[in-house]
């Protein structure tokens, strides 16, 4: 079975196709059509046999799809047998869905709360409808976290406001947090249904989930991706009083606190200097607000680690991956650090050398791993468990 991975965003569609015998898949090619609207886009394409990077005018989402196709049939042939596509809110839908028009409407229906992705994650949908007439199947970030239980998900804000608006957490990056809990029980060898994780997504957005027996219980993006953890340019956590201070004092409307919050805080916001982890670790040894800005980063995920462990009593492992959590080392060892007393050692050495699996100490009641996320393999997965399972996923 051929199943192709979508990721139709707001000015690019990445793809990647995959070929699936019996359970286990093999990725055929993959690519992105990026900088769409502009004379200049970047078309890649990449497979074993072929490698493809030049720039052309693509005008529109569907000029794009229809150059993703193009290059499929030409250098991947064969039959696609469905399409799974990444859509970032299924509200408070449990599971990946083949899409007809109920679950149009529902990704329609969570386009206020997800602006940015929602819309072009459906329009993707529709032009591949149009190109291929095979299931279409759409995988939700939010899904994963359909397990929080009630007194994880709401605020505690007037009970009407869930009733009538939807407001409540609905937690994010998903579709990572389950690719790397699953591999995380192959590393350990051990069923996912037993074990107790919790796994720290660290890229330009980042997010930690409590997994207890496979399931998240917790998570720390909720409403919307701006909760929790300090990120590239998003504050994470804040006490609601100085956006109404900002508004009061600085007279700023709507759409200036959402851009304060989202796009100049974080990171870049501390420090003055950059939203990239890289840029912030070469310049934090001579510059106070590049090192205030790597302290409370790390400081944040520790507190993390700290409440998840009291959520789920016994944690037999912390995952780190993403950008910053695959790649820096000196993040994982400042965030582990000082955690002895929790059983959670981290071994210095496999730290700074092993790029996957296990870098805690032999000792450490809490393993701590490093794990690449691949959420194209996540969302290949759960198409291919959908159409095996007539319609339905796991
Ligand atoms: P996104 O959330 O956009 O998918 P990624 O998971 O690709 O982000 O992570 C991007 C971030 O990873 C970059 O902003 C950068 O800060 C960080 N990063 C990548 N490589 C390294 C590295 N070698 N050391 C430290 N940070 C890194």
């Amino acid at each position: 079975m051929r199943i192709l991975v979508l990721n139709s965003g707001s000015s690019s569609v990445k793809y990647a196709l995959f070929e699936f015998k019996n359970k286990k898949s093999k990725k055929i090619c993959n690519g992105i059509v990026d900088e769409i609207g502009s004379n200049k886009s970047n078309i890649i394409f990449n497979s074993k046999n072929k490698k493809i990077a030049k720039k052309a005018k693509i005008g529109s989402h569907e000029e794009a799809i229809k150059k993703a196709f193009e290059l499929i049939v030409k250098f991947a042939p064969g039959k696609i047998d469905a399409v799974g596509h990444r859509v970032v809110h299924g509200g408070e839908l449990k599971k990946s869905k083949i899409v007809e028009k109920s679950e149009e409407k529902i990704i329609e229906k969570y386009e206020e709360f997800a602006p940015l992705h929602n819309p072009y994650n459906l329009l993707g949908i529709k032009i591949c409808k149009k190109l291929v007439d095979v299931p279409q199947i759409a995988v939700f970030d939010t899904a994963f976290h359909s397990t929080l239980p009630p007194k994880a998900f709401f605020y505690a804000i007037p009970y009407e406001q869930y009733s009538k608006f939807g407001i409540r957490r609905y937690g994010f990056h998903g579709t990572s947090h389950k690719y790397v809990s699953k591999k995380a029980a192959e590393i350990l060898q051990r069923p996912l249904s037993k074990l107790n994780l919790i796994t720290l997504h660290l890229g330009n957005g980042a997010s930690v989930t409590a997994v207890k027996n496979g399931k998240s219980i917790d998570t720390s993006m909720g409403f919307s991706p701006l909760e929790g953890l300090i990120m590239g340019t998003r504050s994470g956590d804040l006490d609601p009083a100085v956006v109404l201070y900002l508004i009061e004092r600085e007279k700023m409307s709507v759409e200036e606190v959402n851009r304060y919050l989202n796009e100049k805080s974080g990171l870049f916001g501390v420090s003055g200097i950059s939203n990239d982890m890289r840029k912030i670790l070469s310049a934090k040894k001579t510059n106070k607000r590049a090192e205030l800005a790597f302290e409370m980063f790390c400081y944040r995920a520790k507190k993390y680690i700290g409440a998840y462990y009291a959520a789920l009593g016994r944690v037999d492992a912390i995952v780190f991956t993403a950008g910053i959590g695959e790649n820096a080392p000196e993040v994982r060892e400042k965030i582990c650090g000082g955690l002895g007393n929790l059983g959670i050692e981290l071994d210095k050495k496999k730290n700074k050398k092993i790029k996957e699996g296990v870098i805690s100490r032999r000792s450490s009641k809490v393993k701590i791993l490093v794990i690449k996320t691949d959420e194209e393999k996540e969302i290949a997965e759960e198409t291919y468990s959908i159409m095996k399972n007539g319609g339905n996923g796991e």
